[in-house]
């Protein structure tokens, strides 16, 4: 499937899902294609394209088109779920490859680099995302297949340079994929920046429902490295169902209504809660303190995501107090819904997580803003 650029806007080709809809009966949405195989032509060929449904089904092409869009991309895929996804790109990579991926990023990602990727024979350094003359440092031209950068990075919300490292990568040699699921492809198109994959989990913004697990990549070219990513995708098969690809795109037409509302919501909470003696830090690249801010301010457009964390002054019993007495806020992990979610993080990413032990995730969602804050503000300890 190769982009094609619609002349509309984001907000117009999401609400029309990019003119999808059913075309053998005219419903104005896609049907949702359950079959696992498909015939032959009596010429032999596949008339459709179509040979089995663990390498495609007709009911991704709408989500991974819109996508594509969205990205500005040659061509998207969908995944089973974000990790599925993520994993596929390391898995493209060779036994001795190198790669730099940030020591702030999603802690199952990172756990799966140090415990599983070292096992197939890459070579990985963590390092500090946030300053390119790190990436500078520790680059190594020719044997640095991959940098992986997530910004902004879970759940400390640094910010990384996508143009500035995508230069330094490609001098190297080095592809460069980010992982933008907090971004959302609303606020910022990496590929735009020099990036060569943009990945996301699409179980949070952008189906924004909290009802489906799936991953999405686009790449910027047909590269032999996408090559040998999409077959790791049909040959492993880690591919979402028909109906949740279908559900998918139903929440992908109003992302663009939820993430403005969660953007407006995390921007007042991180304000808010910055001037509270109970507060001792908020992590937000919306905050004009906040040591991100301007790198954000040039490669994010229309707000700076949903996302915030926040450290109590009075450790990690207060931190663990306020997120178990919101009422509103939903103490649950994963983020990117409609409704707002809080979450002790140290509690679930174990001792080898950057993460302090006094700090709240908390994930905006599209509710009203004083009662967010107002329910947060009852649950400090007195
Ligand atoms: N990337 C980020 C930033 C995430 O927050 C998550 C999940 O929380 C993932 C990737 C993994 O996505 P999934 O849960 O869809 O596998």
């Amino acid at each position: 499937m190769t982009h094609k650029s619609s002349p509309y806007s984001a907000a117009t080709a999401l609400a029309q899902a990019l003119g999808a809809h059913d075309h053998e009966s005219q419903g104005v949405v896609p049907a949702i294609h359950i079959a696992t195989t498909y015939i032959r032509g009596a010429d032999n060929s596949y008339p459709t394209g179509n040979v089995y449904s663990r390498a495609d089904n007709p009911s991704y092409k709408p989500v991974e088109a819109l996508l594509c869009e969205l990205e500005q991309g040659h061509e998207a895929l969908l995944f089973s779920s974000g990790m599925a996804a993520a994993t596929a790109v390391f898995q493209g990579l060779q036994p001795g490859d190198h790669v730099l991926a940030p020591q702030v990023m999603y802690w199952a990602l990172r756990n799966w680099l140090l415990n599983y990727a070292t096992r197939w024979g890459l070579v990985i350094d963590l390092i500090d995302m946030t300053d390119v003359s790190a990436v500078e440092r520790h680059i190594r031209p020719g044997e640095t297949k991959l940098v992986w950068l997530e910004t902004p990075g879970n759940p400390l919300w640094t910010i990384s340079d996508i143009a500035a490292i995508a230069q330094v990568a490609k001098a190297a040699g080095a592809w460069v994929a980010v992982d933008s699921t907090c971004a959302t492809p609303l606020l910022t198109q990496p590929l735009k920046l020099g990036a060569d994959i943009v990945m996301h989990s699409a179980t949070k913004y952008l189906n924004g429902h909290s009802d489906v697990i799936a991953g999405a990549l686009v790449s910027a070219d047909d590269s032999e490295f996408w090559q040998r990513i999409r077959a790791v995708r049909s040959q492993g098969g880690a591919v979402p169902s028909p109906h949740d690809a279908s559900t998918l795109l139903r929440g992908m037409r109003t992302m663009h209504l939820r993430v403005r509302e969660a953007c407006t919501n995390a921007q007042f909470i991180a304000e808010q809660l910055s001037q509270h003696p109970a507060v001792l830090a908020v992590l937000y690249p919306g905050l004009a303190s906040d040591p991100g801010h301007s790198v954000a301010k040039q490669q994010m457009h229309g707000g700076f995501g949903g996302m915030l964390s926040i450290r109590m002054r009075a450790g990690e019993q207060a931190a663990i107090h306020v997120a178990a007495h919101t009422k509103l806020w939903k103490r649950a992990t994963s983020l990117g819904g409609v409704e707002s979610l809080i979450e002790h993080r140290a509690s679930v990413e174990g001792p080898s997580s950057p993460c302090p032990a006094d700090l709240l995730r908390l994930s905006a969602g599209i509710e009203d803003k004083d009662e967010l804050l107002a329910d947060l503000l009852q649950a400090f300890p007195s």
